[in-house]
């Protein structure tokens, strides 16, 4: 019985209804970025960086984890991770843009080279805020990686350096987003048949 490994996707599988990005472009994508990121930072983050020189990654949970997780490990320059939690006010398919700190960094980031890690970027108001949050803290850099992004969704314009896949202005679930807390566990990032909203 080798059935456990793979139970949880199956039983998703008739939830939903398209496959936009599969387990293996995300892998390949992300492999895309991270070189592109050493490289970038191979000065001020090489090798032979030290603890405080380390680039700083900020996880957004819950959504960004699995894309945090396997950015990290692809990244051939050392990192540290931090994770911020926020809420964003709104309806459960779109935020205001009215956020509020669930849970902050454990450290300072002043002087520090920063890079945001985010799951999607759909009206931009959250990245937005945080953007405005963190730069207060005086990084010496922030940038933003994202992995989704929906251009036609977006409302404010911020600056984000890494974009992996830019998608239909769809709500989508898999690889750590969720529709009410389910299919982050997911490998790939899909759409959901209307039944499940149903
Ligand atoms: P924004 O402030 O850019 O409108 O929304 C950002 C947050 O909304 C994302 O970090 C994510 O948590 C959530 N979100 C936006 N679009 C989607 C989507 O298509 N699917 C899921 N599961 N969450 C989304």
């Amino acid at each position: 019985m080798d059935r456990a490994p793979t139970r949880g996707r199956r039983l998703y599988d008739e939830d939903i209804s398209s496959v936009l990005v599969t387990e293996e472009q995300v892998r390949t994508k992300i492999a895309e970025i991270a070189e592109q990121v050493a490289a970038d930072y191979s000065e001020q983050c090489g090798e032979r960086s030290g603890r405080e020189t380390d680039l700083v990654l900020i996880g957004v949970l819950k959504g960004a984890v699995m894309f945090m997780t396997d950015f990290a490990r692809a990244l051939p320059v050392p990192v540290q991770l931090e994770f911020m939690a926020v809420s964003s006010y709104g309806s459960s398919t779109s935020s205001s843009g009215v956020v509020r700190i669930l849970k902050d960094l454990d450290r300072d980031i002043a002087g520090r080279h920063v890079l945001i890690v985010e799951d999607i970027i759909d009206s931009g108001l959250t990245l937005n805020w945080l953007m405005n949050n963190l730069q207060a803290r005086s990084p010496a850099s922030l940038e933003v990686v994202t992995l989704l992004r929906k251009p036609d969704a977006i409302k404010v314009d911020v600056p984000v350096k890494y974009v992996g896949f830019d998608i239909p202005n769809e709500f989508v679930v898999g690889y750590g987003l969720d529709y009410a807390e389910r299919y982050r566990d997911l490998p790939y990032i899909g759409t959901l048949s209307p039944t499940v909203y149903a």
